[in-house]
C-alpha cells in the first residue's frame, strides 16, 4: 500500500477494462474470441463484417484506458490497479467508490466477490474482501490509532428506482435530502465489523437476502444495482466511506418489442441510472460546479461519491470475449471511454 502514489497526483478517476475468458458454453457453440489486449492499457476489438459483395473482412477498433486486463488477470491484480490505491483516502475523510460496469455474465460479480460459494463462482477473493483486508491493516497502523475509528458495513440494492436494505430482509428504504444537501438513506442498517470475516459474513447475509424469493436468481440480480459500503466513523460521526457497486447489467434488449412491459420498465430505469452515472463521474473528473446527481436514485444515493475535493472513483468495465457479445462489448467500451 505504502509505495503507491497518492491518488491526488494521479487524477480522481481511473477507468479500467477486464476481459473474462471464453467459457465452456461459448466454446461449445464455437463462438470466437474477438478481444485482444496488446498492451496493458489497450483493448482491441476484431469484428468480422460483411461487405456489400458478401466478402468478409475484419474491422479492428482500439480503445485506450488507464489499464486493460486480459483473461488471465487475477482479482488481486485488478484490485491493485483500481480500488487498492483508494483505500487509504477514507482514513483521510475521503469518499471512495469502485464501480463494476458491464453486460450480464461479463464478470462484474466475479470481480467484486458478491458470491463466495456455490453456483459457478470460484472462491477466490473479490474486491469486497480485498478492500476489507486493507482497511483492517490500515486500521491497526499507528497513523490512524488516535482517530478512535469504528468500522461498519452496509449493503443495499437499488431496483426500479427504489432502495432495499439487504441486511434487513430487503426492507424498502426512503432517501431524503436534508437541509445541507446531504443524502440520507433513512433506516439503513450499518453493522459494526471488526475483521475481514465479519465483512464476508455481511456480504453473505446480503447476498442470500438479495436472491431469496426469486424464481431466477440471476435474472433478478442482473436487473438491480448492489451497493456494499465500508464506513468509518469517529465518535459516531461519518469519517470516510468506500462504496463498492455491482451495477445492473447494461445490455440492451430489455427495450425491444419482444420484452414484457415489466422488462421494458426495468430497462428504461437502468438506462436512466447508467446515463446519470456517466454524467456524474464526468462532472467529478472535470471539476464541474454542477453535478446532476438528482437524475437517478443510484446517483442520488451516491452523491458523496461525486461531490467534493475528497472523492475518488474507479470503474472496472467487464467484457465478454465472444463474437456473440460484440454489440454489448462495444457499448461497454464506448461508455467506459466516455466516463473520463
Ligand atoms: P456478471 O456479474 O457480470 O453478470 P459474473 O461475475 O456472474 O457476471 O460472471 C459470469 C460467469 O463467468 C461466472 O460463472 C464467473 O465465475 C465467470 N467469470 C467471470 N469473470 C471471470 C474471470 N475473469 N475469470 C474466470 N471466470 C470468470
Ligand atoms: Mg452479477
Amino acid at each position: 500500500l505504502a509505495n503507491l502514489e497518492p491518488r491526488e497526483e494521479r487524477g480522481k478517476i481511473c477507468v479500467c477494462v477486464r476481459k473474462r475468458p471464453l467459457n465452456q458454453r461459448e466454446a461449445s457453440l464455437k463462438d470466437l474470441d474477438i478481444i485482444t489486449i496488446p498492451s496493458d492499457n489497450v483493448v482491441m476489438v476484431h469484428e468480422s463484417k460483411q461487405k456489400v459483395d458478401l466478402t468478409r473482412y475484419l474491422e479492428h477498433q482500439a480503445f485506450y484506458f488507464d489499464h486493460a486486463f486480459d483473461d488471465k488477470a487475477s482479482n488481486e491484480l485488478v484490485y491493485q490497479f483500481t480500488a487498492q490505491p483508494l483505500v487509504e483516502s477514507i482514513f483521510r475523510k475521503g469518499m471512495a467508490t469502485c464501480f463494476a460496469y458491464g453486460q450480464t455474465g461479463s464478470g462484474k460479480t466475479h470481480t467484486m466477490g458478491g458470491v463466495f460459494a456455490g453456483q459457478n463462482q470460484d472462491c477466490s477473493k473479490g474486491i469486497y474482501a480485498l478492500v476489507a483486508q486493507d482497511v483492517f491493516l490500515l486500521f491497526k497502523t499507528s497513523a490512524y490509532q488516535n482517530l478512535n475509528l469504528k468500522v461498519y458495513g452496509a449493503f443495499f440494492e437499488i431496483y426500479g428506482g427504489k432502495v432495499y436494505d439487504l441486511l434487513n430482509w430487503k426492507r424498502k428504504l426512503q432517501v431524503l435530502e436534508d437541509g445541507s444537501q446531504q443524502m440520507q438513506v433513512i433506516g439503513l442498517q450499518e453493522q459494526e465489523v471488526c475483521c475481514v470475516e465479519d465483512v464476508l459474513n455481511l456480504v453473505e447475509l446480503g447476498n442470500s437476502c438479495r436472491t431469496s424469493g426469486q424464481t431466477s436468481v440471476n435474472a433478478h440480480s442482473s436487473r438491480s444495482h448492489a451497493v456494499f459500503q465500508i464506513i468509518l466513523k469517529s465518535q459516531g460521526k461519518l469519517h470516510g466511506k468506500f462504496s463498492l457497486v455491482d451495477l445492473a447489467g447494461n445490455e440492451r434488449g430489455a427495450d425491444t418489442a419482444k420484452a414484457t412491459r415489466k422488462r421494458q420498465l426495468e430497462g428504461a430505469e437502468i438506462n436512466k441510472s447508467l446515463l446519470a452515472l456517466k454524467e456524474c463521474i464526468r462532472a467529478l473528473g472535470q471539476n464541474k460546479p454542477h453535478t446532476p446527481f438528482r437524475a437517478s436514485k443510484l446517483t442520488q444515493v451516491l452523491r458523496d461519491s461525486f461531490i467534493g475535493q475528497n472523492s475518488f472513483t474507479c470503474m472496472i468495465a467487464t467484457i465478454s470475449p465472444g463474437m456473440a457479445s460484440c454489440e454489448n462489448t462495444l457499448n461497454t467500451l464506448r461508455y467506459a471511454n466516455r466516463v473520463k
